[in-house]
């Protein structure tokens, strides 16, 4: 198939590329620091992605897993073209974005950061046990505008007829292109190849289309050469959905384009450059049904406002002395479950009955009265936005062992008692507690560093 898809001449450089090592790399968090600014302060050696602006090589040793900022959520590691299909998604702040397979994360964390704040996304993945890595990468990223759920598709298209701006659906696939990087996904195709999921992509494709608000944006990408899963995927939709049409996106010198009638989709060949096989397509949902190119926004009802009366008193002295935190932007809603405090930003779908991992941000748990602020209230915070910070330089060898749950001393500060924001070169990565004057490790242990 790849003799055919590529020509007789081209086919040997193209099994050549297997003799080579994959591209590792990762993918920079612009909710917390600009790409530049990384580059220059990170310690080991990265190199820009070309056509993905807060992408970069690095080396595949482990030092950028084990950075300290890697658990302060400033990068996700992700493989160069698996950053393709996010960074070709125009997703604008204020969109309602739906991430229909989502787990683990590896593009649903670039889609909610590029909302920087405002808007909302859905993270769905089918797989319940997927989905948990799913939210605590979202968590790590620091981000309180989104939703986590675990559904069928089908159930979603019930609950969000037309309602989404941007969807992305990065489909099952037979993995083709990531034989070089996983070389055991070979046998699983064995198993199961290109038509067993070709059959399964046909219909995420049209329950995705039926989420998408008229004049909405969808992706639809695979990591698979696979003509059918991929050209097959998209014409599918076309000859199924009149309102779509394939568009050109942002292009870069070492794509290559869709066949036939594919021709604006794009294709990655690890030969032709420097990533994984990879396929995208950006498809658009005529805005003709509404008249204005905005679509039909239906809304959720929910109580919104200042709902903070319902915050027992601890917490509401925790959020008092908060300073401006970046997530609190907009008119959300605070909720109280089970002694755990959560926010909801503004527009979110709290009324929604799904099954849903997480609505919106753990704020914190009360224990009798006293109120613990959860791990994922501390990465959703920048330093400057909480009073008591504990910084430490990335390489000081606490950073690790408090990462570890061990006991981080000696530390020095002026705050004898209360939450201590534990940062790392000015990044947040977790909670201690000072008591006579020593710091208690409050890491979750569920997130350590083993
Ligand atoms: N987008 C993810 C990322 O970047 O980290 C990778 C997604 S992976 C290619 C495909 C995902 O689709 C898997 O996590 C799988 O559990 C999920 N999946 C399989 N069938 C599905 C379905 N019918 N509906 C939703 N998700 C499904």
């Amino acid at each position: 198939m790849m003799q055919k898809l590529l020509g007789a001449k081209e086919y040997p450089a193209f099994l050549a590329s297997y003799d080579h090592p994959f591209h590792a790399g990762l993918r920079v968090n612009q909710t917390k620091i600009n790409p530049d600014d990384f580059s220059n302060r990170v310690p080991f050696s990265v190199r820009s992605v070309p056509w993905v602006d807060n992408g970069f090589f690095c080396d595949a040793d482990g030092q950028a897993s084990h950075h300290p900022w890697y658990y302060g959520g400033l990068y996700y590691i992700q493989e160069p073209s698996a950053m393709t299909p996010a960074s070709l998604l125009p997703v604008e702040p204020g969109d309602r974005v739906l991430d229909l397979c989502a787990a683990p994360g590896g593009k649903a964390t670039e889609l909610a950061a590029k909302l920087m704040g405002r808007g909302f996304l859905l993270a769905n993945d089918v797989s319940a046990s997927r989905a948990k890595g799913l939210l605590r990468n979202l968590e790590r990223f620091g981000i309180a505008n989104m939703a986590v759920c675990s559904e069928k598709p089908e159930k979603l298209l019930t609950r969000f007829p037309g309602y989404f701006d941007k969807i992305l659906v990065d489909a099952p696939c037979s993995g083709e292109g990531m034989f070089r990087r996983r070389p055991d996904m070979a046998e699983d195709w064995k198993e199961r190849g290109p038509s067993y999921y070709s059959a399964i992509q046909k219909e995420l494709i049209l329950q995705a289309a039926d989420m998408l608000r008229p004049g909405g944006c969808m992706l639809y990408s695979t990591c698979t050469f696979s003509p059918v899963e991929n050209e097959g995927t998209v014409e599918w939709l076309l000859e199924n959905r009149s309102d779509f049409e394939l568009i050109p996106t942002r292009w870069y010198e070492g794509f290559s384009h869709g066949i036939g009638a594919c021709h604006h989709a794009v294709r990655i060949f690890p030969h032709r450059m420097e990533g994984e096989g990879h396929f995208a397509a950006l498809l658009r949902k005529s805005p003709k049904d509404s008249g204005d190119g905005t679509g039909h926004r239906p809304q959720f009802t929910g109580e919104r406002g200042d709902s903070t009366g319902i915050l027992p008193g601890a917490a509401a002295d925790f959020l008092a002395a908060l300073q401006k935190p970046s997530f609190l932007t907009g008119q959300g809603q605070w909720r109280l479950q089970e002694n755990r405090v959560y926010y909801l930003s503004d527009g979110q779908m709290g009324s929604v009955r799904l099954r849903f991992l997480r609505t919106g941000l753990l704020f914190g748990e009360m224990k009798k009265n006293r109120f613990e602020p959860s791990q994922a209230l501390a990465l959703a915070l920048r330093a400057e936005e909480y009073p008591h910070v504990l910084n430490f330089a990335p390489e000081d060898g606490r950073v690790i062992r408090y990462l570890k749950g061990e006991t981080v001393a000696p530390v020095k500060t002026s705050c004898t008692s209360g939450w201590m924001l534990v940062c790392a070169g000015g990044f947040p990565l977790g909670w201690g507690k000072m008591h006579n004057g020593m710091l208690k490790n409050k890491y979750d242990a569920g997130w350590r560093m083993l």
